[in-house]
């Protein structure tokens, strides 16, 4: 019986979400489903793979493996693979995955497909929809014989857990990592001081539509009476209206609030990749056929610049 394996490295988000979808993608083809762990482990491990029904989680610990490094992780996936047969390897698309998902694919002799949003069957065909041209379409890929290793853009999937859920089996994978250096040193990182909006539960965006920089301070002031964080969209942060750590979309941040209100934002798809996933998205434009209102659970067609502090003044009471 073949396998579908997701990978995932130290706690890399998304796990979960990716889970959800490989259990789907190997009850389709009737295969058997597996979590491949490198490095740390997530706290919660165990209580995830009971809670998404994995019968085994295979796990590689290695000093080197302490954080994520990509000629070492590249040789132990590989190692793994050789090792381990499996279909379909799943990684979340994460900076990393860029990294790791082609080499991979590359050294076991398997196809690699990035930026995928679904995987399913179609016309009994293996098959992965992903996203292309910067998110503007969608490619369908049908996955021939053999093995694929896929990046999957995890967030606008969802979590469900397994109708019954099991004890998993961890296996320790030993692979011999001695030879393995990294040939690319990290000598400095940015660190982000504060909360992040990737982690905020509210955020509220500005974009063009606000006409200038001083007026970033309404979507600021309503952030703030919403006990939530401030965001934006790409060109008020190329224009240095807000800081980049606050960007939404394909080249910023990859948000999942409960909340997410749209000032001024035309919903551009490579904006919505940022903010897909919210629970509620709330539009404010003045243009009724402006593509975010597609999106949009409530929309408000006007002027941002009057609504947004009307929108304060009424949550300050
Ligand atoms: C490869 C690539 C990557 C990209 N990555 C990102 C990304 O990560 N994030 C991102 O945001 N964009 C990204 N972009 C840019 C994206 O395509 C859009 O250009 C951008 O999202 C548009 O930003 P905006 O909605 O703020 O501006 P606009 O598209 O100019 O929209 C402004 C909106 O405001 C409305 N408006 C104007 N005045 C008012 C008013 N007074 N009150 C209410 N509404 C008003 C208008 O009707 C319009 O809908 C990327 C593009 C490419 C090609």
């Amino acid at each position: 019986m073949s396998r579908v394996v997701v990978c995932t490295w130290g706690t890399t988000g998304g796990a979960e979400e990716l889970l959800t979808l490989a259990r789907g993608t190997a009850a389709a083809l009737d295969a058997t489903l597996g979590w491949l762990v490198l490095g740390p482990a997530p706290h919660d491990l165990t209580e995830i793979a009971s809670r998404q029904d994995v019968p085994i989680v295979d796990r590689i610990e290695d000093e080197k493996l302490q954080s994520f490094g990509g000629d070492v992780a590249i040789a132990a996936v590989a190692a793994y693979a050789r090792q381990h047969d499996f279909r379909l390897m799943l990684v979340p698309q994460t900076f990393d995955a860029r990294v790791l998902a082609p080499r991979v694919a590359a050294r076991i002799d398997a196809g690699v497909v990035m930026n995928g949003v679904g995987v399913g069957m179609e016309g009994g065909v293996l098959a992965v929809t992903a996203s292309a041209y910067g998110g503007d379409t969608r490619v369908v890929y049908a996955l021939d014989a053999g093995r694929f290793v896929v990046g999957i853009v995890t967030s606008a999937l969802t979590a469900a857990p397994a109708a019954k859920p099991a004890s998993a089996v961890t296996r320790h994978c030993p692979v011999d990592l001695a030879g393995v250096e990294e040939r690319v040193r990290v000598v400095a990182r940015s660190e982000a001081a504060g909360p992040r909006i990737e982690e905020a539960d509210i955020l509220v965006a500005g974009g063009r539509g606000l006409g200038e920089k001083a007026n970033y301070r309404l979507v600021q002031e309503l952030a703030e009476a919403l006990g939530g964080m401030a965001a934006a969209s790409r060109p008020i942060v190329d224009e240095g209206w807000a800081e980049p750590a606050r960007q939404v979309g394909l080249t910023g941040k990859i948000t999942r609030p409960t909340l997410y209100i749209a000032a001024g934002i035309s919903g551009a798809s490579q904006h919505m990749v940022g903010c897909a996933a919210a629970k509620t998205l709330v539009a404010i434009n003045r243009d009724p056929d402006a593509a975010i209102f597609k999106y949009a659970r409530f929309g408000i067609v006007g002027d941002c610049l009057e609504i947004l502090p009307a929108l304060t003044r009424a949550v300050k009471g």
